[in-house]
């Protein structure tokens, strides 16, 4: 496999890198100014820069299990995500955050299955007890479901909206979103149909991202 990976970037090198040189270049000398910062799952099988077609230095892109973003604390600890927002609302001003969940999420998965995971080495349960109130929430949501296969789509759904929930406990996002100066938006990504979805908050529903 890595074989292949050296080989494709070599590929880089003598294809995109040079096309794009004057681009890469000025970003690489005068420093990244993205607009958007777009926090999604760590899934393979899709990229924020090729779902939006955009170019390195559009997106401040930050990855974790599930998209998730923990509510604002201030005690210390390894705030990887909450750091990654801090620097992309406080030193990059940027103006918009998309936090954007996708089908068939193994994380949130985890959060459904009612298997407890004795793992004491496993950070995954600590890390989806964030998103705890998101499956009650699917959960209450869908009682006695007849389809059970709508639940793990609810309840990603119910995820976006509980990061763009905590991402406005930060005290300097809560001040920039008062000031108009940021916005959030909940996107949900289905992975068979290539669809994207948005929340709107005014509605408690999801439309079709395309759709005015
Ligand atoms: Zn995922």
């Amino acid at each position: 496999m890595i074989d292949k990976l050296i080989q494709g970037y070599e590929e880089y090198r003598n294809h995109y890198f040079r096309d794009n040189y004057d681009l890469l270049h000025k970003l690489g000398t005068e420093g990244q100014s993205p607009k958007t910062a777009f926090i999604t799952c760590c899934d393979s099988r899709f990229n924020p820069l090729l779902i939006t077609n955009s170019n390195p230095g559009d997106l401040f892109i930050i990855r974790n299990v599930a998209a998730l973003v923990p509510p604002f604390q201030e005690v210390s600890g390894w705030h990887g995500t909450s750091a990654a927002v801090e620097y992309a609302v406080r030193h990059l001003e940027v103006e918009d955050i998309i936090v954007m969940g996708h089908s068939d999420c193994g994380g949130v998965k985890s959060l459904l299955s009612d298997e407890e995971i004795e793992d004491k080495d496993s950070f995954i349960p600590a890390w989806m007890s964030i998103a705890k109130q998101a499956r009650e929430d699917a959960l209450n949501d869908h009682p006695n479901t007849d389809k059970p296969e709508r639940l793990p789509c609810a309840c990603e759904q119910e995820v976006v909206k509980l990061s763009l929930k905590n991402l406005a406990t930060f005290p300097w996002v809560k001040e920039r979103l008062e000031s108009k100066k940021l916005a959030l938006h909940g996107w949900y990504y289905d992975l068979v149909s290539g669809e994207v979805l948005s929340y709107r908050p005014g509605t408690d529903s999801y439309k079709p991202v395309l759709c005015k």
